[in-house]
């Protein structure tokens, strides 16, 4: 394999009923960052069905070309349909790098197009840069998040990884950025197509999504309990933020897991993330660090969290919380 041959920075662009996930967005902000040190082209892969209408969003993200494969096949996201595609534009263009969300989607898909193609997948990757020798050095936690690896996949071609929402940023959007869209048709081996869709049914609507949350008032272990979180409730209702948790609390049974923070829950990137009777666990760490604004509440003046925060206040939160809540409902007026 020559891997002269490999060049430019994929993205797969993921869309879900034809609307492009953010996840996408971020990381072609990422790519962009690789491909101009590379000094090579940011290349989408949009697959879907009369999808190719929004190969201009990608390209205002920071694609400088889109590969759009549209099919009736290619609708709803299936392994076989999807793989078939994707595997076909790689073996094509010949990429060196293909980026891909590491979603319920992105995490189907990555893993086989790496068994097909004989290459490397680094999933969950939390930083992404280019050596000095112009390989991908793909940083991820390991051994339960107590050190980080970087891992590199210098002998085959392309390199691939998976990154969580919400890690990487959108670059801002160029409007009237002008690319290219090049239409790829797929060609399908039906036999291998052994799984059909037979019904879409709709994620309850009631779901929070904490990574969506401007703010975020976040428990620990030593909130306590349901009635320590019913007080970070009650702040929560006056900031207009959500209600979101480490996994002490998730484990305890307290909180549900959609609400985690951290390697094994959410990654979030709120503007203010509350972090109330939380140590500051790497794991922790992991999935809220680069919020904009921390404020840490904590008996223990030691405990890590401090490391990160913006604001630390040393104290007992059963105190603290309920007149930070009664102070702001007088200052904030709804
Ligand atoms: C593979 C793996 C994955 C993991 N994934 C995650 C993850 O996704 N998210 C996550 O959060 N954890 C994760 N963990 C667990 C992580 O290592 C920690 O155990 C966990 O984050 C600790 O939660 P905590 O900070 O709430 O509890 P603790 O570490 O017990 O901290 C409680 C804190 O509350 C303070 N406190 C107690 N009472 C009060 C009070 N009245 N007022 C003020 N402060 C008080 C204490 O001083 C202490 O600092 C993972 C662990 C492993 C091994």
């Amino acid at each position: 394999m020559d891997k002269l041959n490999y060049k430019n920075v994929y993205v797969f662009a993921e869309q879900r009923e034809g609307v492009i996930q953010s996840v996408a967005l971020e990381l072609l902000g990422k790519a962009k960052d690789l491909a101009t040190t590379l000094n090579e082209k940011v290349i989408a892969i949009l697959v879907g069905s009369q999808i190719c209408g929004q190969a201009q969003t990608l390209i205002e993200y920071g694609a400088d070309e889109v590969i759009c494969a549209d099919a009736p096949e290619l609708k709803d996201y299936l392994t076989e349909q999807y793989s078939q595609a994707v595997y076909q534009i790689i073996t094509k263009y010949q990429p060196s790098i293909v980026l891909f969300g590491a979603t319920t989607i992105g995490r189907d898909l990555a893993p086989r197009l790496s068994a097909r193609l004989a290459t490397g997948l680094t999933a969950d990757c939390t930083r992404l840069e280019i050596s000095e020798e112009g390989e991908l050095m793909m940083t991820r936690p390991a051994f339960g998040g107590n050190l980080m690896a970087t891992i590199m996949c210098t002998e085959n071609r392309p390199q691939m990884s998976t990154v969580r929402p919400g890690v990487m940023q959108k670059a801002d959007r160029e409007i009237g950025r002008k690319g290219n869209v090049i239409a790829f048709k797929p060609t399908f081996d039906t036999t291998k197509f052994k799984v059909r869709l037979v019904e879409n049914v709709k994620e309850d609507k009631g779901k929070v999504d904490i990574t969506a949350a401007k703010i975020l008032v976040s428990g620990g272990r030593g909130v306590g309990c349901q009635e320590g979180f019913d007080k970070l409730q009650a702040l929560a209702d006056v900031l207009n933020a959500q209600v979101s948790s480490s996994r002490a609390m998730v484990d305890a049974g307290v909180i549900a897991h959609e609400r985690q923070v951290g390697q094994t829950g959410k990654t979030v990137r709120p503007d203010i993330y509350f972090a109330l009777g939380i140590s500051g666990a790497i794991q922790h760490l992991a999935g809220m660090e680069e919020s904009e604004f921390i404020i840490a509440i904590n008996k223990d003046k030691y405990a890590p969290i401090f490391n990160v925060a913006d604001l630390g206040i040393v104290g007992d939160l059963n105190k603290i919380v309920p007149l930070l809540t009664e102070r702001l409902s007088k200052m904030i007026v709804k």
